[in-house]
């Protein structure tokens, strides 16, 4: 059961392993449950920024100089510390975020995955040596690029963090961490814990602000590499500024991820999966279920789509929306689909609430039916729990939908034919592909991101593919004796 603190916390900036207030506007941070103030930040301003980033550098050297082992063995130490807390933590996250208990302790678990994966590297030959050629040897090294940071959204305060820190501070860097302003709190929490598990000071900074303070982090040529993940308009514009100045930016935006559904699906498997997909964290995920593309005769799985929709309760089986702001924004998009000539299947505006949370931003389970391709519902990232249901004939037409869309996350497909699995799987246009799974994350170590207007930059954030964003290599090539047989080499 979530329990929300009374308690104001302030959360301040991390530089050089010391708590300082920073120098810009109170942002308040307010509990999506009941519309509580239960904490605020100061906004960093570029001073406060070159602040962090000068302690961040002169922590860098040394931290790249300590061994991999023991950079891993603090690794371990946090793992174990996430999850003495876990309940505590989840309670931060669950308390600012508007997820459920159980939600939060799943994003935490998640980026303890993703620790775990960088814990690992110890085990991993991440460069390699070889003789080339007579007496010549060459090898690659792979290197800490020095200070890098990370820009994270409101939706996941730990998981999204923790799939970046783990793996660029064991590779080496030093990182600067500006957190959601709407969710900031978490980052204390795991800060507290990097420090308990012996992290050095410094080689974690964290500011905090809003769009001022990110640009100055991706403005501030001490940082070589920002990582980013938030909305679309957002990720494009932190990926054109940064790489403006030379930085390596990875960039991951939002999402409109679509289920293809086939009357062979099997009706439980299919109803749950899309189901939870699209109500879990109260649809506030890049990877739910948004737009359920409805193959010819699937009426009786919807219908059971429904009925399990509707037993969610606000408040209790589903959380609450980030903010006021973007609640009437769904509700607004609700009733434009509804003018454009939508079904309401489900209604979840104005759902009936636990007394004590009567000021949240609240709203139920809400399917939209009889959607056409091209009207907002299907088009736009709504980000809440509703689910548009866009009928089609065929696979192909409904395959059209999919490739329409400018996004490219994720996209799922429910059915018992191998063929048409595979033709989704290797024809949808998205980065990351289910197969009768209503969310397809990838499990480390495999890597997550997204492709077209979902990701701006090269590779993904997590997994294998992430060693390359977080770190160079160099090759160095070797003879240390003049050789009698000679060629072009030696
Ligand atoms: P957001 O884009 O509003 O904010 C993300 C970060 O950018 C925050 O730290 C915020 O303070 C900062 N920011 C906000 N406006 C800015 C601006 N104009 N210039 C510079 N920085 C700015 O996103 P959000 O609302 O926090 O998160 C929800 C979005 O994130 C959704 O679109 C969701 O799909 C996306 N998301 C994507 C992934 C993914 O893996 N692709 C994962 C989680 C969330």
């Amino acid at each position: 059961m979530i329990n929300i603190s009374s308690e104001v916390l302030e959360c301040q900036n991390l530089v050089g392993g010391k708590w300082v207030r920073a120098s810009g506007k109170v942002v308040n941070v307010l509990c999506p449950y009941n519309g509580a103030k239960i904490g605020f930040v100061h906004e960093s301003s570029a001073k406060d920024v070159n602040t962090a980033v000068l302690a961040a550098q002169s922590a860098a050297k040394d931290w790249a100089r300590v061994a991999l082992r023991d950079r891993c063995e603090i690794m371990f130490r946090f793992r174990e510390i996430l999850l003495r807390d876990l309940e505590s933590i989840s309670q931060v996250i669950a308390s600012e975020s508007g997820k459920t208990l159980a939600e939060a302790k799943a994003g935490l678990l998640k980026g303890v995955e993703v620790t775990e994966f960088a814990l690992s590297l110890q085990n991993v030959d991440l460069g390699g040596k070889m003789q080339v050629s007579a007496g010549v040897f060459c090898e690659i090294r792979r290197e800490p690029l020095g200070v890098v940071a990370g820009i994270t959204p409101f939706n996941f305060p730990a998981m999204v963090p923790l799939w970046m820190i783990p793996i660029a501070i064991t590779l080496g860097n030093a990182f600067v961490w500006k957190p959601s302003d709407k969710t900031p709190l978490t980052s204390f929490f795991i800060a507290k814990a990097l420090e308990e598990a012996g992290l050095p000071a410094g080689v974690l900074s964290i500011v905090h602000g809003g769009k001022e303070t990110v640009e100055a982090v991706l403005d501030h040529p001490g940082i070589s590499a920002a990582a980013f993940v938030g909305s679309t308009p957002v990720a494009k514009a932190v990926y054109q500024r940064g790489c403006s100045h030379g930085k390596r930016v990875l960039a991951l935006g939002g999402a409109k991820n679509h289920i293809f559904l086939l009357p062979d699906a099997d009706v439980a498997m299919a109803a749950k999966g899309i189901s939870d997909s699209f109500t879990g964290c109260a649809g506030q995920r890049c990877m739910a279920a948004s737009v359920l593309l409805a193959v010819g005769k699937v009426d009786s799985i919807v219908d059971e789509i429904v009925a399990l929709s509707q037993k969610h309760h606000v408040g209790k089986s589903m959380g609450a929306i980030i903010s006021r702001e973007s609640l009437v924004r769904q509700q607004k998009a609700i009733e434009r689909a509804l003018a454009e000539g939508a079904n309401l299947r489900l209604d979840g505006r104005d759902p009936s609430v636990p007394e004590q949370f009567k000021d949240g931003n609240w709203l139920g389970a809400t399917i939209l039916d009889n959607v056409k391709a091209g009207q907002n519902a299907a088009t736009e990232e709504l980000f809440g729990p509703i689910l548009t249901i866009v009928r089609c004939k065929t696979l192909s037409e409904a395959l059209a939908i999919e490739n329409a869309c400018e996004y490219g996350n994720a996209a799922s497909i429910f059915t018992a034919s191998g063929d048409a699995a595979e033709r989704i799987a290797s024809e949808a246009r998205a980065g990351m592909i289910g197969v009768n799974v209503g969310l397809p994350v990838p499990r480390e170590p495999f890597s997550f991101g997204g492709i077209q207007s979902s990701k701006f930059g090269h590779g993904d954030i997590t997994g294998r593919s992430s060693l390359d964003f977080w770190s160079d290599l160099k090759k160095v090539t070797t003879k240390w004796a003049p050789l009698k047989e000679s060629n072009w080499m030696s």
